[in-house]
């Protein structure tokens, strides 16, 4: 937010003069016609004696009237299914569980209907429903939450009868407990020869998760997911730790939920696998979903098929969002349009603000410059790729491509083409931009070439990693 200076004298009730004096006092310097930031203006204006109430922003607007009508409606929960996260050890049978899950409860009449891999599903058991995600271990599970969400009710601890508790078996308990989350062991692979299902619990026993037929009260199930046996007891089992927790949410009301998975379809455009938490998910919903807005143009279940509307605990792909939001973003439901504008554009300027640090204008070649005449300094990065999977390649050795002379910081990652937003926050920041398969829109190539922004694009990951290092020793070649 920024005023004017003589907006803010008029409003203030001073002479421009006097504020421009004012403004000097504090190191401004500004002319009449030019703009100044709110920060400034405060200051200005308590300094003259006025008390200052910032505007409520459309995000504070919107919470707090969603607030009000919550408690207007309280108390209508209803049951909802269990989310469940499948951890353990690599190797342990973790996808083939997950496999034999989904394919024991596809009904025969869409058996051979083409399932898709969106992040999650669901499958029914007794009439009621379970929802899987289906990216199996703690990282993703804990880089969720790290992101502050939250999805899984119950996460089921795969430990394989041969092998026993292993390093990431240990690891996925703690990340569990950490995260409050109740653990259901399923103890696979007991078809095989060497199979110890009592010398797993003996282990499991001194992580201080007893089965409850030693006295203890956590659910063991013996299960081989190769010979689909114990399939059946073990989504009972879910269903009964679930019951126990009285999982429940409000259905009649917009929805609220968090994002699974995203990406950038070429034909169908930003597309996001949502995990509904509260109320109900519709077509034609207008929605903020991170900074992105959009309005829900459709459905799809995990079989592609399209949906009215989702409840909560259901996995739905959305289309008709603007851009494509990341993995742990949450998605609200406005009402309207013009409101998920507005909160997408004040959260982009705030994520501007807390990135922005002005100094010179930050390209590979003033870096490298600089790294030959032996300055230290950090080098930030906006990183775009078209699949999650390099990206996250390209993140991890460009962060270890650090010097002790130049920090390599990527300050934003997302799949999807170089947008103008990216641009600006590069701009802010200081950041060069590096797109991997991916290219500046019309948008975003006019803002770079206007606000002198370094955007390269490459189709080899090591290519881009050469450059950046190259940078940093101070020996980039010219570009042709
Ligand atoms: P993940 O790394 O935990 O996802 O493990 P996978 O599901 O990829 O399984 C690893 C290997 O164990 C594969 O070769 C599976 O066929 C095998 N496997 C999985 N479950 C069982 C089981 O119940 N019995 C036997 N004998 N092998 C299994």
């Amino acid at each position: 937010q920024r005023i004017v200076v003589r907006d803010l004298a008029s409003r203030l009730g001073v002479s421009a003069a006097e504020l421009i004096k004012q403004l000097m006092k504090q190191n401004v310097m500004a002319t009449i016609t030019q703009e100044i930031p709110f920060e400034v203006a405060t200051a200005v204006a308590e300094n003259l004696g006025f008390t200052v109430q910032r505007p409520k922003s459309a995000e504070e607007r919107f919470l707090e009237a969603k607030k009000s009508e919550a408690s207007q409606q309280a108390g209508k929960l209803e049951p909802r299914p269990p989310v469940v996260t499948i951890m353990g050890h690599v190797d342990h049978g973790k996808t083939t569980l997950l496999d034999v899950i989904r394919k024991s409860r596809v009904a025969a009449e869409e058996y051979g209907g083409i399932t898709q891999h969106i992040g999650a599903y669901q499958v029914e058991v007794q009439g009621r429903r379970i929802t899987f995600l289906d990216t199996p271990g703690h990282e993703a599970f804990t880089s969720m939450r790290a992101r502050g969400a939250q999805v899984t009710d119950i996460a089921v601890l795969v430990v394989a009868a041969d092998d026993g508790v292993m390093p990431q078996t240990v690891e996925a308990i703690h990340h569990a407990r950490a995260a409050g989350v109740p653990i259901i062991v399923a103890i696979n692979k007991v078809d095989k020869p060497g199979a110890s299902p009592d010398r797993v619990k003996q282990q499991l026993a001194e992580h201080e998760l007893v089965a409850e037929e030693w006295g203890g009260d956590t659910v063991m199930v013996p299960v081989s997911a190769l010979r689909k046996q114990g399939i059946d007891e073990l989504l009972e089992m879910i269903l009964l730790v679930a019951d126990l927790r009285e999982l429940k949410a409000p259905v009649d009301q917009p929805a609220q939920g968090v994002v699974i998975e995203a990406q950038l379809d070429r034909g169908r455009g930003p597309v996001a696998t949502v995990l509904v938490k509260e109320g109900t998910l519709k077509v034609g919903d207008p929605v903020i979903v991170g900074a992105v807005p959009g309005r829900v143009r459709a459905l799809l279940d995990d079989r592609g098929r399209p949906l009215q509307e989702a409840g909560p605990s259901t996995p739905a792909v959305v289309l008709g969002l603007s851009d494509v939001p990341q993995p742990g973003d949450s998605l609200m439901v406005t009402p309207d349009e013009e409101t998920a504008r507005r909160i997408a554009q004040e959260r982009l300027e705030k994520q501007r603000a807390e990135q922005l640090r002005p100094t010179a204008r930050m390209t590979l070649e003033t870096l490298s410059k600089m790294a030959a005449e032996g300055e230290t300094r950090t080098l930030p990065i906006v990183l775009k790729a078209d699949v999650q999977g390099s990206l996250e390649a390209l993140q991890a050795a460009l962060q270890q491509a650090s010097t002790p002379q130049v920090q390599v910081n990527v300050i934003h990652a997302a799949v999807g083409g170089i947008t103008e937003a990216d641009v600006s926050l590069a701009s802010a920041s200081n950041a060069i931009i590096i797109g991997f398969n991916v290219r500046p829109d019309a948008n975003a190539r006019r803002l770079a070439e206007r606000d002198r922004v370094d955007v390269r694009t490459y189709r080899i990951i090591y290519e881009a990693i050469d450059d950046v290092k190259a940078a940093m020793q101070g020996m980039l070649k010219p570009r042709l």
